[in-house]
């Protein structure tokens, strides 16, 4: 059963400490298992309109749930001061999350503020965006327009009575569909659509979105349900390791495995034998890949986790409103990400084998996915 009293935010969240030497940002910062920083993901609301059981369930998430106040979340600004500050040390991929992203108003004007930014040596950045789909067919042209390059869009099941079950608000697969053929319409590939899989709620569908999209131009990809936050009462019974996705899938449409595109890549890769596309397998429950692990995540009201499981997280919106400098700030993310140890996901069956769950995770839809 989840639990009623859950941990939104992080209020133990300290300001980091600014270092006494300011040393400029190299553009090659690397953390204390020397892993560099690329990826900064940036949650833009804690708001959603689906209540999906894995991550923000209707028990929880209630008419009563206290969201943040306006005022407690980044400003288009400071995102994007945060941002070029991350830049500058090696970000180059930026992807903004929620809660739903999309319900944050105006965000094309985020995504052209940060399309302007380049990397040190001139280039621009990837700019990307992780959705529901249920305002993409409205948003797609728009946000294309002011500079995002690609969406990867949630979609656990074909069927809709599964779908309807698991967002938990009558929300139609149709829907979905239309805002990702809308994406494809503006130019917003390779898209990715991401099914989370939980056993016994839509592990049926495993084969069915493999027919839908192979041969498409959308990469499907498996993940397995995660113990993220709190509030899903997480057990891992009902996890559906990948290779089991991939088996399941294989007795039908052969699969055959395929390189990395790149070193951090979170799905493993396969090919359909006779042509008909990829799918991707995300293992961070059955193999974890903190190894490779370059993310960063910016919360909604401005807190730095240096993983997707942490407890705490480091306030840099009270450096930003506390008049901190640029070069302040930055020394600040290259000291804390110089330090970062985490490998949560390596470490996860000690950590949720018995009672040993020592603190209160964050929440997904707080922290971005
Ligand atoms: S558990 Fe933490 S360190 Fe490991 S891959 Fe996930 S976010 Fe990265």
């Amino acid at each position: 059963m989840a639990e009623k009293t859950i941990m939104l935010s992080d209020g133990r969240a300290p300001p980091p400490a600014i270092p006494a030497r300011l040393d400029a940002p190299t553009g090659l910062l690397a953390d204390a298992l020397g892993r560099p920083l690329h990826d900064l993901r940036i949650s833009v609301t804690d708001r959603c309109n689906f209540r999906c059981v894995y991550c923000m369930p209707k028990e929880v998430f209630d008419k009563d749930y206290a969201y943040l106040p306006h005022a407690s979340l980044l400003s288009f600004e400071e995102i994007t001061r945060v941002a070029s500050l991350f830049v500058a040390h090696g970000v180059e991929k930026l992807r903004l999350t929620g809660g739903e992203p999309l319900l944050r108003k105006n965000l094309e004007r985020l995504v052209g503020m940060l399309s302007a930014l380049r990397t040190p040596g001139g280039k621009a950045l990837d700019i990307t965006l992780t959705t529901n789909g249920s305002l993409l067919a409205k948003k797609a042209q728009s946000l294309k327009d002011a500079g995002l390059n690609r969406v990867t869009v949630s979609l656990d099941a074909l069927d809709d009575a599964t779908f309807k079950r698991m967002n938990d608000v009558d929300f139609a697969v149709a829907d979905v569909l239309a805002g990702i053929d809308a994406a494809h319409a503006a130019g917003l590939g390779p898209i990715k659509v991401n099914m989370v899989v939980k056993a016994g709620m839509n592990d049926q569908e495993i084969v069915p979105m493999a027919r839908h999209f192979k041969g498409s131009p959308y990469i499907l990809r498996f993940i397995e349900y995660m113990d993220v936050g709190a509030s899903n009462g997480w057990n891992l019974a009902e996890v559906i390791p990948s290779a089991e996705v991939a088996r399941r899938i294989s007795a039908e449409m052969p699969l055959l495995p395929l390189q990395a595109n790149y070193n951090g890549e979170t799905a493993a890769r396969w090919r359909y034998a006779d042509g008909g596309g990829e799918i991707g397998l995300i293992s961070s429950v059955t193999q974890a890949f903190c190894k490779d692990c370059s993310r960063a995540r910016l919360s909604t009201e401005g807190k730095l986790f240096t993983c997707l499981f942490a407890t705490r997280g480091h306030d840099l919106r009270a450096l930003l409103r506390d008049g901190r400098s640029d070069a302040e700030i930055s020394a600040a993310i290259g000291a804390l990400w110089q330090v970062r140890a985490d490998r949560y996901s390596e470490t996860r069956t000690m950590n949720t084998s018995g009672k040993e769950r020592p603190e209160k995770r964050v929440e997904m839809s707080y922290i971005g996915g």
